[in-house]
């Protein structure tokens, strides 16, 4: 059978973000166990609450469709997490390690705005009000999270780079102490 209506590939499109949310429910957790700082960590924490939320708004729909939610796997969200995966499991340490799981967690924004922005216009063309309301919700926190990833960055990158030029600058084994009893007195 043909399949030549856009209502379908929204469902499609639809049980794909849907299994990605799964996928993304068990990854956080790693995420903000791998994270060194207390608000990296407290963020992967708040967007899980914020990720079983849109997978719940999800479920809706389908049940407002009348439709499962169930039945696809989202290959870019397992290429995602693999290497978010592959950053928690990498021998990089402490705001190096963190600037590399925001590296790994705004890929996930992105592709998840990129996702959630295309089953919004769907929703909207085919006349589903409740839905473009759901989705847009999702959306906006989507953006929130990776704009909130942004600003987390700009002071893990500099602890980053001045890590690093520390230990480059001082070649006593005790640097790296030293280094970390200046940052934390701050
Ligand atoms: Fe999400
Ligand atoms: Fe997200």
């Amino acid at each position: 059978m043909p399949k030549n209506n856009l209502k379908e590939l929204y469902v499609d499109e639809l049980r794909d973000i849907y299994d990605a949310e799964k996928q993304l429910i068990k990854a956080l957790p790693e995420m903000a166990k791998a994270a060194t700082s207390e608000e990296l960590r407290s963020g992967f924490e708040e967007h899980l609450e914020q990720t079983k939320e849109h997978a719940r708004r999800l479920e809706q729909i389908f049940s407002e469709l009348g439709e499962k939610p169930t039945g696809k796997k989202c290959k870019a969200m397992q290429g995602l997490v693999a290497e978010g995966s592959e950053m928690i499991d990498d021998d990089f340490e402490g705001e190096v390690k963190d600037a590399g799981l925001i590296s790994a967690a705004q890929r996930v924004e992105h592709y998840e705005i990129a996702a959630y922005g295309t089953v919004r216009n769907f929703a909207s063309v085919l006349g589903e009000q409740n839905a473009v309301s759901l989705l847009e919700k999702t959306l906006n926190e989507e953006k929130e999270t990776d704009e909130k990833l942004t600003e987390l960055s700009d002071g893990i990158n500099s602890e980053a780079a001045s890590y690093e030029s520390e230990e480059e600058e001082t070649e006593r084994p005790t640097s790296h102490s030293k280094a970390k009893a200046a940052r934390s007195s701050r």
